[in-house]
């Protein structure tokens, strides 16, 4: 409780210049007592193995409920609705989920399936007037990212990426910082995002599926990371590719790729994405007047850094509780986290993919 406290009162005084941004209330939505506003019902498509585990989080959850599935698998179905209270009337499958738009106890549906389906069922999603919470990478290039933000405008609902650590405690405070100015000028950032991947026959590795390799699926951490740690728009990239498995790693499927992006600025990100090597998981940001290093920087935590100020202390929360809790208090609320969550955000990201696998093919420095 102290701590709790402790770290309430740190971040009231650092929320002040920047009351817009961020209203701590979303981060410690999991730990409020009472709360008696309005509950964002949530169906989730995919019951896979990250599925499960925001599934899990919801139940920690003050403001988001699980209440329905979308699944292809009925054993997976018949599990959830014994495990969660689902009720048969808002159980789905991939044919006939359009008809959710006639359940009026189901506000959103989180599409928690492969990369290559998100465009296509965001959209079913979004005509059937529910709004959308779609993983990471919202699509599999920008093109798609923007049809599904024409999509969710047209229908007037909600779409939003599982951007988890813009959530995050630890990466909230050093975002926080380097608004206030506590780093200064920032000028280099470091992006290491990988690990080895296991069975070859998964649709992580099926470029209909997957869209692409390691990059999709982790490098676009460092992407988003680089984004939010230097505060700033990438405008060019360069980048390069090494394969030593194409067996595994066929045509499209990139196994590692180096790559630097340029800010305005003159600031500058040196970032590594790969499925060859473990222990990847790095942050490393320099600014004129001080320095930030996450290690772990995006897995599920606890996250562990410091800066040129000491470790940071805050506390290590769910980070999909979070996620949840404060996509409900944006959609009802019109809260907004530190940095945003929104379909303009993933297709951000996806403009900064599309030219990095570009410069990967062609050797060229891409300007975007
Ligand atoms: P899984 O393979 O574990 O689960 C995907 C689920 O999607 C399947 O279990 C299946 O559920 C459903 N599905 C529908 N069609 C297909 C198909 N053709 N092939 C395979 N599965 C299908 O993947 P993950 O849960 O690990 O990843 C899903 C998404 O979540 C990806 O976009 C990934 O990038 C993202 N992710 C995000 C993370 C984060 O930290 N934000 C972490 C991990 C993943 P069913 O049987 O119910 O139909």
């Amino acid at each position: 409780m102290g701590s709790r406290r402790n770290f309430l009162e740190k971040l009231t005084v650092s929320a002040i210049g920047i009351p817009l941004l961020y209203n701590s209330t979303s981060l410690f939505a999991a730990t409020e007592s009472a709360y008696e506003g309005p509950m964002l019902r949530v169906a989730i498509m995919g019951l896979g193995s990250y599925g499960t585990r925001v599934a899990e989080a919801m139940q920690s959850c003050k403001r988001a409920k699980l209440v329905g599935v979308i699944s292809g698998t009925p054993s997976k179905v018949e599990a959830w609705q014994a495990k969660y209270g689902v009720p048969k009337k808002n159980c789905y499958n991939y044919e006939n989920f359009d008809k959710i738009k006639d359940n009026p106890d189901i506000d959103a549906v989180y599409v928690i399936t492969p990369n290559g389906l998100h465009c296509e069922q965001s959209i079913r999603v979004a005509k059937a007037g529910k709004h959308v919470i779609c993983e990471k990478p919202m699509a599999i290039n920008a093109e798609e990212g923007q049809k599904m933000v024409d999509a969710c405008k047209a229908a007037n609902v909600k779409l939003l990426i599982g951007y988890r650590m813009h959530f995050e405690p630890k990466t909230v405070e050093v975002i926080r910082m380097r608004k206030a100015g506590e780093f200064g000028k920032p000028k280099f950032f470091q992006g290491l995002s990988g690990f080895v991947i296991g069975d070859p026959s998964q649709w992580r590795l099926n470029k209909k599926l997957s869209g692409g390799g390691a990059m999709m699926d982790i490098g676009i951490y460092s992407i988003n990371g680089a984004r939010y740690m230097l505060g700033e728009e990438p405008i060019w990239v360069t980048a390069q590719e090494t394969k030593t498995d194409p067996v595994k790693f066929k045509e499209g499927i990139d196994e590692t790729i180096q790559f630097q992006m340029g800010f305005p600025s003159g600031a500058v990100a040196s970032c590594l994405s790969t499925y060859a090597m473990n222990n990847l998981d790095r942050f490393f940001m320099t600014a004129e007047d001080g320095y930030v290093e996450m290690w772990p920087s995006t897995g599920y935590g606890p996250i562990e850094g410091s800066t040129h100020k000491g470790k940071l202390t805050q506390p290590h929360i769910t980070h999909q509780t979070l996620q949840m809790d404060g996509m409900a208090q944006l959609i009802f609320e019109n809260v907004q986290p530190i940095v945003p969550v929104d379909g303009e955000e993933g297709v951000k990201d996806m403009k900064i993919v599309d030219a990095i696998f570009k410069a990967a093919k062609t050797g060229d420095k891409i300007a975007l």
